[in-house]
């Protein structure tokens, strides 16, 4: 079986590139037109953990609102993180607008063209800086995401599991990433673990690898990658204080800017615990608080969260830390989606 040629995957991609808002076409791209490093940098952070479908309309949000990395750091933290809320992981959103500022302030407004260059920047991980140098630049940079491990487990057949297997995996990638196109290569392999080489059951009858492909000759082509077993992810439980203000208003307060969800509103919670349960010494406000049916269930990576939603009426004048607002103007405040959730729950079953 012969090593796979990057020359017949970039041939697939000349035909089946998908059209993605960020990106030039591999024809455009042949008569030396680049993307903007800004649209490429944009796309590839709100990528990460995140699907193509969901980032669409958020990418065409931000580049209408800022059209330059330089009208990004001019904007201020706060709309930023309000533009994001829906996309998750608001330490990115943060890191965003920390290296808009880096690149303004560093870098002269231009984005550096190398991985290394890219790497100093905030939130610019090994991958986000190989994605950014090898499709805005087209340096010969090897990416490595899910789809290409997944694309280089197959075509090697490797049964390692990951994450053992992934030095391996970025060993074989490298071979492969030609001097020539090597930014159209990145997004061709990228595409072909999107939308051939998938998850389950993998088109191999449409894959230009075919021939070349060692776990589709043996047959264990979707058994590829092998993971490691998940550990079951634990459960958390807390309380939501949720607060009436005699005129309507309700609390929110923001979260420390370090940690979960950091620096974003939410209802006043209690810590959220794996074993004892949270009590109302965690109030913001002595009150008679009063358990609403159901629960709050939320996921996070490493755990899995419940929360119980307790609410109280107060004085006009009650005193406690945080923000009063009216319900109607809880849209003018950028809201994470456990705290809508939460806000959902409350007016359900109040
Ligand atoms: Fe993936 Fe099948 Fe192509 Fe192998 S032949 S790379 S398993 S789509």
């Amino acid at each position: 079986m012969a090593n796979p040629s990057a020359t017949v995957l970039l041939d697939w991609y000349d035909r089946h590139a998908r059209r993605l808002p960020w990106r030039v076409s591999p024809a455009q791209a042949r008569r030396g037109r680049r993307p903007d490093p800004y649209r490429v940098w944009l796309s590839e952070v709100m990528l990460q953990q995140t699907t193509v479908a969901t980032v669409g309309p958020y990418f065409r949000a931000f580049l209408e609102r800022w059209p330059t990395v330089g009208d990004l750091a001019a904007t201020d933290l706060d709309a930023v993180l309000h533009a994001w809320a829906g996309l998750g992981y608001y330490a990115r959103a943060r890191n965003l607008h920390k290296c808009a500022r880096a690149v303004v302030d560093q870098c002269g407004g231009v984005f550096p063209d190398t991985p290394k260059g890219l790497r100093a920047l905030p939130g610019i991980g090994p991958y986000t800086a190989a994605a950014i140098a090898a499709i805005a630049f087209d340096r010969p940079a090897t990416v490595v995401d899910g789809n290409v491990e997944r694309v280089m487990a197959r075509l090697f057949a490797v049964e390692e599991s990951l994450p053992v297997a992934k030095p391996q995996l970025h060993l074989l990638a490298d071979a492969l990433t030609p001097q020539s196109r090597p930014g159209d290569y990145a997004q061709a392999v990228m595409d072909l673990g999107a939308t051939v080489c998938t998850p389950r059951s993998p088109k191999c009858l449409m894959c230009p690898w075919q021939r070349d492909c060692r776990a589709q000759a043996l047959g264990i082509a979707e058994s590829l990658p092998r993971r490691a077993p998940k550990a079951e992810r634990p459960l958390r439980r807390g309380l939501v204080f949720w607060t009436v203000r005699s005129d309507g208003a309700v609390l929110l307060r923001r979260r420390p800017e370090r940690g979960l969800l950091g620096g974003m509103m939410e209802v006043p919670s209690s810590d959220w615990a794996a074993r004892k349960p949270a009590g109302l010494d965690q109030a913001p406000v002595t009150a008679d608080w009063r358990e609403l049916p159901g629960r709050v269930n939320h996921g996070f990576t490493h755990f899995k969260l419940e929360l119980t939603v307790l609410v109280a009426r107060v004085r006009k004048n009650a005193k406690a830390e945080g923000v009063w607002i009216m319900p109607e103007a809880f849209g003018d405040h950028a809201l994470p989606t456990l705290t809508k959730k939460v806000v959902r729950h409350a007016f359900a079953n109040m």
